[in-house]
């Protein structure tokens, strides 16, 4: 079996949410357990989301926590870790996206904004639906025409061509196997036309050229999980190993938010709990282990961590069990 290695991919877009640590926490015991690697991704090419000092409270919070990442681009010296906007500039995405073109498996797309907007209203009446279901219409321009309209210097984004029959099956290693009607997939975009490419495109190129065999994340990306095996089948690439981790929720089992004062790292230290208690704890979010231990240091979680030992259902975060653990340390 290769090297397990594993990522831990955060968007800069404010704090460090109990559901990111958890996150790069439980991807960074998955790779140390079997003494693989753990890198640290930045994807920061929505530059419209990017918020300033984000950035400073990930690295801050890694360092604090000994989530220590293993490789990237040699920055001062130091171990640097990826980060996407960089990556771009060698024209790395759009490389690959030109790859797919020519495949026939994406396709450039002129549509205007309001274009795209009565498609918007044709789909949902309301005009309340955010998504808009794009029609392929650029599909059908000829070799000659998508040209012409390259030369002219329009503005264009690329689109992945879905398929529009058959089903898509994609698995989890928690959630086990989902099956998607194909014609519920959209032609996401791929490149945009600022020329950076979206999320879910640089997400799946650096995942396979970074070599990643587990890909841990939060379950709101589960629904969106099966557009990638597309990308995946077009390139002929291997489908890494899929781990989702369920939902955190408050007391009220509604999505911990802010609103309950401790959904953030920094609100759990700004409170006085010692970070040992918070990482402990957090690991216990989803997880548990196979004797009734509550107690552990990183290292004992790192021996201990099975993520086969995951759960599906929701987590609750309870203050009180925390309180109790921070007495412990
Ligand atoms: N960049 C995404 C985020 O910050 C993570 C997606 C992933 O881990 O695949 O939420
Ligand atoms: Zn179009």
């Amino acid at each position: 079996m290769s090297k397990v290695r594993t990522r831990f991919a955060p968007s800069p877009t404010g704090r460090m949410h109990v559901g990111n640590l958890r996150t790069a926490l439980y991807a960074y015991l998955i790779a140390k357990h079997e003494d693989g690697d753990f890198i640290l991704r930045i994807e920061d090419t929505d530059q419209e989301r990017f918020v300033d000092g984000a950035l400073e409270i990930i690295y801050h919070t890694l360092e604090e926590t000994g989530l220590v990442h293993d490789e990237g681009p040699d920055k001062d010296g130091g171990v640097g870790p990826y980060v996407q906007s960089e990556r771009n500039k060698s024209g790395l995405y759009l490389k690959y996206a030109k790859q797919l073109i020519e495949q026939g498996d994406a396709y450039y797309c002129f549509c205007d904004k309001e274009r795209l907007e009565s498609l918007k209203s044709k789909v949902d009446g309301e005009g309340s639906a955010e998504i808009v279901v794009y029609d392929k219409h650029c599909l059908g321009l000829s070799k000659e025409e998508v040209q012409a309209n390259l030369d002219a210097g329009k503005p264009y984004v690329i689109r992945f061509n879905m398929p529009t029959e058959g089903t898509t099956t994609f698995k989890d290693d928690i959630y086990g196997d989902i099956t998607v009607p194909n014609n519920e997939l959209e032609d996401l975009i791929l490149i945009k036309s600022d020329g950076y490419p979206t999320y879910n495109f640089a997400n799946v190129i650096d995942d396979h050229l970074m070599g990643i065999t587990h890909v841990v994340r939060g379950n709101e990306y589960l629904s969106s999980a099966p557009k990638y095996n597309k990308i995946y089948e077009a390139f002929g690439w291997e489908i890494p190993t899929y781990v989702h981790c369920p939902l955190i929720t408050d007391e009220t089992h509604k999505k911990l938010s802010k609103r309950c004062g401790h959904s953030s790292y920094e609100d759990l230290i700004d409170q006085g709990f010692v970070k040992e208690a918070v990482v402990n704890y957090v690991a216990l979010l989803g997880w548990c282990p196979s004797d009734n231990r509550e107690i552990f240091s990183l290292e004992e979680l790192v021996k201990a961590f099975d993520y086969r030992h995951m759960s599906k259902s929701p987590a609750v975060f309870d203050i009180v069990k925390l309180k109790w653990m921070n007495g412990e340390y």
